[in-house]
C-alpha cells in the first residue's frame, strides 16, 4: 500500500491518501481541502497517479478534518464512511466552525453514509484498512491499520510526541490514555504511525518517549 500525505487549511490537518499501487483503487482520509487551490492540489494528485477513489474515510469528525468532504463526495461519487459516535459532531458543523472563528466558512450539516465499526476492514487491492475503534478525543475516533504495509492512520488520538486535545464537547480525557494504550501501543513497534497534525512518528518510539506515558 502507497500513502501521500497533504497539509490543508489554517489547522494544517493531513489529509492522507492511500492507494494499492496494482489496481489503483485509493482511499482518501480526512479530506481538509478549505479553498481552490487545496482541492485542486489533492485533483491533480490524484489524476497524475491515476488513481480510483473508492473510500473516503473520516477519522473523526472535527470541522478541520471535514472540511473537503463534499467535494471528495461529488467529484468522485463516494459516500463518507466515519463512525456513528461522531453523527453529532458532522450534524453541528457549522457551530464548529462559528466555534474555531472560520470566516466565510459555512459548512453544511454533514451526515454519515456509512457507519464504521471497531474491526471493519476496508479492502484496496490484496491490502486493506483495519477500523480501530479509539474514542477519548472525540466520541466516534477510529484509527486505520494497514498491518501488511505496517502504518496506522491516527487522526487526532495521537500524535508525534503528544496525544488529542479532550476539551472539546464529547472528550475524554482518562479514555483518550486508554484507547492509546491498549488499542495503539499493543501494535508491532515498528508500526509508522501518521497522525491528524504534525510529523509522522513509530509505536515504539511513542511508547518509549511519549510525555503522557511516562512511568
Ligand atoms: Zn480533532
Ligand atoms: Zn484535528
Amino acid at each position: 500500500m502507497k500513502i501521500a500525505s497533504f497539509e490543508f487549511n489554517l489547522f494544517g490537518v493531513k489529509t492522507y491518501v492511500v492507494w494499492d499501487e496494482k489496481t489503483h483503487h485509493a482511499a482518501i482520509i480526512d479530506p481538509g481541502m478549505s479553498d481552490e487551490n487545496e482541492r485542486s492540489a489533492l485533483a491533480q494528485f490524484i489524476n497524475r497517479h491515476n488513481l480510483k477513489i473508492s473510500h473516503l474515510i473520516n477519522t473523526h469528525l472535527h470541522i478541520d478534518h471535514t472540511l473537503g468532504n463534499d467535494f471528495v463526495m461529488e467529484e468522485y461519487a463516494v459516500p463518507t464512511e466515519a463512525c456513528n459516535a461522531d453523527a453529532a459532531l458532522g450534524m453541528a458543523r457549522s457551530a464548529q466552525a462559528q466555534m474555531f472563528h472560520l470566516r466565510g466558512i459555512a459548512p453544511s450539516p454533514l451526515s454519515i453514509d456509512h457507519n464504521l465499526v471497531d474491526g471493519d476492514k476496508i479492502w484496496l487491492g490484496d491490502e486493506y484498512l483495519e477500523v480501530i475503534y479509539v474514542p477519548g478525543h472525540s466520541p466516534g475516533s477510529i484509527a486505520l491499520y494497514c498491518p501488511q504495509s505496517k502504518f496506522v492512520i491516527t487522526g487526532d488520538a495521537l500524535f508525534n510526541g503528544s496525544i488529542g486535545r479532550t476539551d472539546l464537547p464529547g472528550g475524554n480525557h482518562q479514555q483518550l490514555l486508554d484507547s492509546i494504550r491498549t488499542r495503539l501501543f499493543s501494535l508491532p513497534p515498528e508500526t509508522i504511525v501518521y497522525p491528524g497534525h504534525g510529523a509522522p512518528t513509530s509505536i515504539g518510539h511513542e511508547t518509549g518517549s511519549n510525555p503522557f506515558f511516562r512511568r
